[in-house]
């Protein structure tokens, strides 16, 4: 691989936003580098993208290190997007295999793969690197039950705002985008695979699409290199509050 592209790695590409994500920025002429756990369906994405599609599992620290080796020196754009929420069990109850499955891959797993692609985004081709942190908004809020995940996404947020202290002065951006409910594979995972509790989620209700985030991204890494957008909040018009939903 080499860098004559601006070149944008979209973790978490296999499904919802991460592939819509790879989608709008291949469009935007960025080579595209996913990954993910199902090299299948990530083989199938970078083939329709002209991307390229490599094993991911950022709980693993072997993994990522195998993945950046296969990278072109710079990088432009890291979506830290792989993630999501395991369960609704109340801290009464605590499912700890959840939690600590969740902490590896929504918090551990952006900080490693933010370590592993730092050099790589200090050599950006456009001469400016981009971090795009997928939160929640289960960074800002906290319900019954969302105890686990929404420790992780206040995470993200803690660690975001680490890196932009960090990097002040570098040749660095960094961006958080927080969505509200979004109909992805989010509520299948969490619970499970049980397809008629995660469809409940967003009866009644309008939900986001993947795409209405990945504008978002792509909105952030369009701006003239001497903007940062620090924080994106965007929910579907149906939902005030994480719990507050209008359903028809
Ligand atoms: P999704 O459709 O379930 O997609 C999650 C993606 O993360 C999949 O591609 C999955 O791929 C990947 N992933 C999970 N664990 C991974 C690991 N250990 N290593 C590498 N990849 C991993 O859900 P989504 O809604 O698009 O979620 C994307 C992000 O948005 C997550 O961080 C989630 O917390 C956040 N978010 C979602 C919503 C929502 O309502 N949907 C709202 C706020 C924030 P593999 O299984 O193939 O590895």
């Amino acid at each position: 691989m080499t860098a004559q592209q601006r070149c944008a790695v979209v973790t978490g590409a296999s499904s919802g936003i991460g592939a819509a994500t790879a989608r709008v920025l291949a469009a935007q002429g960025y080579l595209v580098v996913l990954g993910a756990r199902r090299l299948e369906r990530l083989q199938a994405l970078a083939a329709e993208l002209e991307g390229v599609a490599i094993p991911l599992d950022v709980t693993d620290a072997a993994s990522i290190a195998t993945f950046a080796a296969r990278l072109p020196a710079g990088v432009d754009v890291l979506v830290n997007n792989a993630g999501g929420a395991l369960g609704l069990e109340s801290i009464a109850d605590l499912n700890e295999s959840h939690w600590q499955e969740m902490w590896q891959s929504n918090v551990l797993g952006l900080a490693r793969m933010s370590k592993a692609l730092y050099p790589h985004l200090l050599k950006a081709s456009s001469g400016v690197g981009h971090v795009v942190n997928i939160g929640s908004v289960a960074a800002h809020e906290t319900y019954a039950g969302g105890g686990g995940y929404t420790a992780c996404k206040h995470a993200v947020k803690a660690i975001t705002e680490t890196m932009r202290v960090e990097w002040l002065g570098q040749p660095l951006r960094v961006t958080k985008i927080d969505p509200g409910l979004v109909e992805t594979e989010f509520s299948l995972v969490r619970f499970d695979g049980d397809a008629e509790r995660a469809a409940s989620v967003y009866a009644g209700m309008e939900p986001l699409v993947a795409t209405d985030i990945a504008d978002a991204v792509l909105w952030a890494v369009t701006r003239p290199a001497h903007v940062n957008i620090d924080e994106i909040i965007i929910k579907p018009r149906d939902q005030a509050r994480v719990g507050l939903v209008y359903r028809r």
